[in-house]
């Protein structure tokens, strides 16, 4: 019995390029060979005689033993190759163009299958050929006659190589390959056995069969996530705290801190901030991630956590993903604690202060040699899912923390409860009362130089300021050269309109020194406009700036949009948010519509979800969800299905007795470490 887990390049008969190739899209093992799955099928099953073949918009398969070959040189560097073929019905000219090699593989007598599509010549039919398969009595054919898997063809491998490299590896594990899943799992839930899905997913009889074997792989995939989640969270439970807080003792001091606070907390703030004290007065640690619309006052909860740590006799650590938002983050608790004892200081990469009570970073703050003995808390912002890696740092420390994550990411339950399955989830579902809705439009081409007018109208007559969030020049997270180079056009650009000395520029080549200078200007008001890139600018809070303006709208999931569109509407003053768009695709507009007329995040991440599937629900590139080759998030049912499934697992089952199961585990916890 050959393992899945073979590495791939005991492969026989295959060349050194194409090893080079697979490794390249990462296939190391027959399993990710056999993950590689088809895009699509091209349909060859027809197959006709020669005589019945005719002109026709399908394609056609032919059987026929070759009687003659062909080399016609074309002009320039083009040239032909012609096969007759023949049946008892007749003979037709099969053509392949620039191929030469095929003539030395085609010989005469040899019989063939050749797909592809019958074209006129003269007063004869030619078939233009596609695909072929030598035919041999027992053999399996793989590129005609049938349905064909044509897949992503990467890094110059070529569909024909991954099928006969898929074949061969199916032939050498066989039907022997041990299924993940427990039988008793696998009849529950009606599901074909594993070889099936995998020999079926590349060769299928039916589309039907295709389809089926498609729901087998995509509940294996939902189902390693849902499990990974459950034993971590599993695992979780097994583990005490390194100082238990003292909840209940300070309740008191609890409720006068927040009735310190310059406002009244919202329901919402109150429900959340009750789960996380429920969760602080135990002995195993907490794992919760608060989500709430940008806004919705996430700090204080923290704030009130971060309390309770100091009222304990503990250090919080709280972490940010970039300086700025330490920074800010930094500013924000000072307010809040500002009638208490307690001390914060801000660690960054120029300031290396950590004696304080509370002690605010970057997400680098872990990984430094930073004294964690007597950390009781740490708090996270906008990363969802804290670092395996980083965790057991601070579990080697001798700490095991209470985790407290934030995210204003909206994540539709249904997507938060599968990747973020082992964290307990609360939510801040209510803005503060007095909010004014942020009016949105859509900007044409046709308006853009109108818009230009009225904002800085709005400049002098209302003392706007305004954020430009310069366009995404590609899909990547991270900024490239060429989006800098963009930008800084961009900026020359704006210079012009709003004047020269009135525009600031943020974006992440800029060094921290810069970028601080950059929003220190554009906070005392000593310009106007800033132009930043969509990574530097998340969650930056300039209460003064009221109109949000995003170039290239059309290119954002509406999740993202929202965010950027948070940024205003923070004070007191009739905020606006400028959609400026290249096109009028009228699917994109009705999406920016949608938008427009919605303040609720979750609302706007449902309609990704629903419209533009997985891959661009925004905040869950980065933890299993682009990993999904087979299954969609959006597809609820299996969601549920397999969460059901891996219950059932927990239950009953031991993960060291499902060796492939327990491989897979592995690798999908361990590429969501090498994301964090
Ligand atoms: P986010 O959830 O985006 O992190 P913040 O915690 O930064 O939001 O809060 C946004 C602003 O709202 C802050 O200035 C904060 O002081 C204020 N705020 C928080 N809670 C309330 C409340 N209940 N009523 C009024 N203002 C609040
Ligand atoms: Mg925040």
């Amino acid at each position: 019995m050959t393992s899945l887990d073979t590495p791939i390049t005991t492969l026989p008969k295959t060349s050194s390029i194409t090893f080079k190739k697979l490794k390249s899209v990462s296939i190391d093992t027959f399993h990710d060979l056999l993950s590689y799955v088809p895009t699509r099928y091209k349909d060859y099953r027809t197959i006709s005689s020669i005589r019945q073949a005719q002109l026709s918009t399908e394609a056609v398969t032919i059987k026929g033993e070759i009687i003659k070959t062909t080399f016609r040189p074309l002009k320039a560097h083009l040239s032909m190759q012609i096969v007759t073929i023949k049946d008892p019905t007749g003979q037709i000219d099969c053509i392949w163009f620039r191929q030469p090699y095929i003539l030395t593989t085609l010989k005469k007598g040899m019989n063939i299958l050749a797909s592809g599509m019958v074209r006129r010549y003269g007063s004869s039919l030619q078939l233009y050929v596609d695909e072929y398969d030598i035919y041999r009595n027992e053999g399996i054919m793989l590129h005609s006659g049938r349905l064909v898997p044509i897949y992503s063809e990467k890094r110059g491998l070529s569909s024909k190589t991954l099928r006969e490299k898929i074949a061969i590896v199916l032939e050498i594990v066989g039907d022997t390959i041990p299924d993940p899943l427990p039988k008793e799992l696998v009849s529950k839930y009606h599901l074909i056995d594993e070889y099936t899905a995998f020999a079926t997913i590349h060769f299928p009889v039916t589309t039907a069969d295709a389809q089926k074997a498609r729901n087998r792989l995509a509940f294996d995939e939902l189902f390693a996530i849902q499990l990974s989640s459950r034993l971590v969270k599993k695992d979780w439970e097994t583990q005490k705290v390194g100082h238990p807080f003292k909840t209940q003792k300070n309740i008191k001091k609890i409720d006068d801190f927040i009735s310190s606070l310059p406002f009244t907390l919202t329901k919402a703030q109150k429900r959340v901030i009750r789960e996380v004290c429920q969760d602080l007065s135990k002995s195993t640690p907490m794992n919760r991630l608060v989500q709430g619309d940008v806004g919705s006052g996430k700090t204080v909860i923290a704030a009130v956590a971060g309390y309770i740590s100091y009222l304990s006799g503990y250090k919080t650590l709280v972490m940010a993903p970039t300086e700025i938002l330490a920074n800010q983050h930094y500013q924000t608790l000072t307010t809040v604690f500002q009638n208490t004892k307690l001390t914060i200081s801000l660690r960054t990469s120029s300031n290396k202060d950590t004696t304080g009570d509370i002690v605010v970073g970057t997400h680098a703050l872990i990984s430094k040699k930073t004294n964690f003995s007597n950390v009781g808390l740490v708090v996270i912002d906008e990363q969802h899912k804290f670092g395996v890696s980083q965790r057991a740092a601070l579990k080697e420390s001798g700490v095991n923390p209470h985790l407290l994550t934030m995210t204003a990411t909206p994540i539709p339950r249904s997507v938060c409860l599968t990747l973020y399955g082992e964290l307990d989830l609360s939510l801040v579902d209510e803005m503060p009362v007095g909010r004014i809705m942020i009016k949105t439009y859509l900007v044409p081409p046709q308006k853009r130089n109108a818009s230009y007018t009225w904002m800085k109208k709005q400049i002098h007559e209302e003392d706007a300021q305004i954020f430009i969030v310069c366009p995404l020049i590609e899909e990547s997270q991270h900024e490239t050269m060429q989006t800098v180079k963009a930008v800084t056009q961009e900026y020359e650009k704006l210079q012009d309109i709003f004047g020269e000395d009135r525009v600031g520029l943020l974006h992440g080549r800029m060094n921290s020194v810069e970028k601080e200078k950059a929003m220190a200007n554009f906070k005392s008001r000593e310009i106007d406009v800033l132009l930043a890139t969509p990574v530097v600018e998340v969650g930056v809070d300039v209460p003064s700036a009221t109109i949000m303006v995003i170039e290239g709208a059309e290119r954002y999931g509406l999740a993202q949009l929202h965010q950027l569109r948070g940024r205003v509407g923070r004070g007191v003053k009739q905020s606006y948010c400028l959609l400026f768009t290249s096109g009028t695709e009228a699917k994109a507009t009705e999406r920016l519509n949608y938008f427009a007329s919605n303040s609720s995040g979750f609302r706007l991440a449902e309609y990704d979800l629903m419209h533009r599937g997985t891959g661009e629900l925004y905040g869950t590139k980065q933890h299993g969800a682009s990993d999904l080759v087979m299954a969609s998030l959006s597809n609820r049912e299996l969601v549920e299905t397999t969460r059901k499934c891996s219950d059932d697992f927990m239950n009953t089952f031991q993960l060291s007795e499902f060796a492939s199961l327990e491989t897979r585990i592995k690798k999908l916890q361990l590429t969501q470490i090498a994301k964090d």
